[in-house]
């Protein structure tokens, strides 16, 4: 008897993590699935090509933290091994060295935050300053990742989070600041309190071994995205790439019913957006349907940060202590990454000069720089972190600037933000930028929220399987206790105080 799902003609748009993600899940169920990509390659902001010269690139390293356990489990499924040990690294600033980071997993396990506290080595940052951290534990607790804890902290700045609880100057300076201009891609008074205690406590703070990290063997696109593309095709799943959405139409009633790609019109069931956020504002500006709808209208307020992902090639072997660092200082209101390629990357090992990725995030005046001056940069910085590159030569490069391409996180932009299911019945939500409450965060938020509206599709026709999307580790029982008790005060002090202070 013939799958009822394959009646069911569902468009997914954005083929990253997101609509990878979905197009899979109703591939396996039996739907018939398509997935549509403006770009040539599938992968979103993580996609991996290679240059006409030959020489693998991507659009900035993806790193995979211990909590994410649902890509894991996918990689699993697919057969694949993709990944490098887990790895240790290090920070950087003009000074040199600041910081030496374990492998939390083969540290003795402490209740959290200690483990954290006690095994990361810092060369410099004095202990007093360290410990003005502490306070900032009472907002850990507060902020449980509920709408209404959300609502608490979105429209305040994360520098006003830190400034209030006391953290030192020197604290934000050397940890803070750097942790969210590599986290959030942007400087703290830009970015929403909530998304920085989200982001703090889902790779650093919930469990010790959180800031564990391993890296791809080779681009992402390369290890990943390109097998999975082809076990969705196997499954029954179009992937057509080059494929621009401009609009999505609606039936009388109010359904989806036609996506519009250029000269091209593909007929739906129903659709799911798995597009950033600067994406969608595209369609949407050009839209004669969705702008009809204000939390469509609405998304104008948020906005995408800007990136430059460089890969330099050298002339000789530099030895490079932590394959992976993060870096800060440099520039006022820019973060920056590199790492060692020859260590990650199998397609390196035996190259007889170093290769190195260096990543900028929040880089908005790096970006109308010419090619020659941003290697003439990244060389500069890269030698002051690891002197040995003085005398290296850059023989060869690859300089990608993404445009608005992450989401900003910006404060209160959490209202702007939209939820998986929307006004219109059969279009549903996905990205990294989607309101869920599941805890994740980057890659592995986007993944979860592509499932989490293949799991709306198949409650909408009621064909198929559920995706099981796989919870993060629960909260440290002493977490857990903590955010019991504050609850019921919280609980208990509204319901005898009528609180007339702002939200
Ligand atoms: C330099 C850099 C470093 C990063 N480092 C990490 C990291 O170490 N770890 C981590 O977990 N995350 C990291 N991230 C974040 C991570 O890349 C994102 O969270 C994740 O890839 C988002 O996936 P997504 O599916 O939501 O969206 P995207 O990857 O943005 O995919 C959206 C897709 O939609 C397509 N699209 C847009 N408009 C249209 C249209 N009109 N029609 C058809 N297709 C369209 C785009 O071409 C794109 O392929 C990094 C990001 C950058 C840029």
């Amino acid at each position: 008897m013939s799958n009822p799902a394959r009646q069911k003609r569902i468009l997914v748009i954005g083929a990253g993590w997101a609509g990878l993600g979905a197009t899979h899940h109703l591939a396996k169920q039996g739907y018939n699935v398509t997935l549509l990509e403006a770009s040539p390659h599938p992968g979103g902001l993580v996609a991996g090509w290679t240059t006409s010269g030959g020489r693998s690139v991507e659009g900035g390293i993806h790193g995979f933290w211990y909590p994410y356990r649902n890509i894991f489990h996918l990689v699993d499924e697919l057969k694949l091994s993709p990944f490098t040990p887990f790895t240790r690294s290090g920070q950087y600033s003009p000074n040199g060295l600041e910081v030496e980071s374990p492998l939390f997993q083969n540290e003795p396990r402490l209740p959290t935050p200690l483990g954290t506290f006690l095994y990361t080595h810092f060369k410099r940052l004095p202990l007093i300053d360290r410990l003005s951290a502490l306070p900032l534990l009472y907002a850990v607790i507060d902020f449980d990742n509920s709408h209404d804890a959300w609502q608490r902290y979105d429209k305040v700045t994360a520098r006003e989070l830190f400034k209030q609880f006391g953290v030192s100057a020197r604290l934000y300076k050397e940890a803070f600041e750097p942790m969210l201009l590599v986290g959030l891609f942007a400087p703290p008074e830009q970015c929403s309190a909530a998304a920085a205690l989200g982001m703090l406590y889902y790779f650093i703070l919930a469990h010790q071994p959180d800031f564990d990290v391993v890296w791809c063997r080779g681009t992402v696109g390369e290890k990943i995205f390109q097998p999975w593309v082809r076990q969705i095709e196997d499954t029954g799943g179009k992937v057509l790439t080059n494929r621009r959405v401009t609009d999505i139409l609606l039936d009388k009633e109010g359904y989806a019913k036609t996506v519009i790609c250029g000269e091209e019109r593909f007929e739906a069931d129903a659709v799911i957006s798995a597009v950033s956020v600067s994406g969608i504002k595209k369609i949407v500006s050009g839209s004669q349907t969705l702008n009809q709808y204000p939390e469509f209208r609405n998304l104008a307020n948020l906005g995408g940060i800007d990136v430059l992902a460089t890969r330099l090639w050298f002339d000789r072997m530099v030895n490079v202590p932590f394959a992976s660092n993060a870096c800060f200082g440099f520039d006022p209101t820019t973060g920056w990454t590199f790492f060692d390629l020859n260590t990650l990357h199998d397609e390196y090992k035996y190259e007889t000069g170093s290769v190195i990725e260096a990543d900028f995030y929040h880089a908005n005046q790096l970006l109308p720089m010419t090619d020659e001056q941003i290697v003439e940069k990244v060389h500069q910085d890269i030698s002051t972190c690891v002197p040995g590159f003085h005398s290296a030569r850059v023989i060869d490069c690859s300089i990608i600037r993404v445009r608005q391409g992450v989401t900003h996180f910006a404060p209160g932009s959490y209202q702007y933000l939209l939820p998986a299911k929307t006004s219109i019945a059969n279009l549903f939500m996905s990205g990294d930028w989607i309101v869920t409450r599941h805890g994740s965060w980057s890659q592995e938020k986007a993944y979860i929220t592509g499932l989490e509206a293949a799991n709306l599709v198949i409650e909408q026709f009621g064909f198929g399987k559920e995706a099981e999307i796989i919870p993060i580790e629960p909260d440290e029982p002493h977490i857990q206790v903590a955010r019991t008790i504050n609850t019921s005060w919280r609980n208990l002090m509204q319901s005898f105080i009528l609180d007339s202070r702002l939200p």
